[in-house]
């Protein structure tokens, strides 16, 4: 059986990336499975645990770098995030496409390891408008909603580490084109 992709999407907070990614995720032809990712950040309104995020102590993240339990890891605003390693292999060697979304340090990681990864970012149409988006969440405080918006300038500036750019204007199109990439790389 052929091996499945690896797939890293990043894009700065508030770009959009889960609703972009709702629109595809549900394609089956696609064959995705998507990386649930460990964090310390508290959950947002509506998210659950084991489903949006592994949500966990720094003391059990930690662990868990410690005994290299996890793919990669980053510090992103204050928490900590990261990928465990244990599904991602056993789902590409069923032929599954394993989607990780992380943010740039997590990524480098990755390629590094793997470079044959299926490297994705999306940008948003201005930064005018990511401000918008992530205050209209509001979900957060000023200090950390001032940390997300200064992080996104330093993740745009690394938009050419990845092999395709994708402007999250409308989501729907967006995923479209995300779907189109992700077909043609299945056929390669
Ligand atoms: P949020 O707090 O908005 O859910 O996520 C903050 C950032 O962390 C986003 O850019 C998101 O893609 C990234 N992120 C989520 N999971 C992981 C992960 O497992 N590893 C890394 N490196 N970044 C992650």
């Amino acid at each position: 059986m052929k091996k499945g992709l690896l797939i890293i999407i990043s894009g700065p907070s508030g770009v959009g990336k889960g609703t972009v990614r709702n629109y595809f995720m549900n394609d089956e032809s696609l064959k995705l499975e998507y990386s649930i990712s460990m964090t310390t950040r508290l959950p947002r309104q509506g998210e659950k645990d084991g489903v949006d995020y592994i949500f966990t102590t720094k003391e059990k993240f930690e662990e868990a770098v410690q005994k290299g339990e996890l793919l990669e890891w980053a510090e992103f605003v204050g928490n900590y995030y990261g990928t465990p390693i244990s599904q991602v292999e056993k789902l590409r060697n069923e032929g599954k496409n394993v989607l990780l979304e992380i943010e740039v340090q997590g990524a480098t990681q990755v390629t590094e390891k793997c470079p044959d990864a299926l490297t994705i970012f999306i940008i948003p149409p201005s930064m005018e408008e990511l401000e918008k988006r992530i205050r209209g969440r509001r979900s957060e405080p000023e200090e950390i909603v001032q940390q997300r918006l200064a992080k996104a300038d330093k993740e745009m500036k690394l938009v050419n580490n990845y092999k395709y750019i994708v402007c999250n204007d409308d989501p729907k199109l967006a995923a479209d084109l995300i779907s189109s990439i992700i077909k043609r790389h299945m056929e390669e």
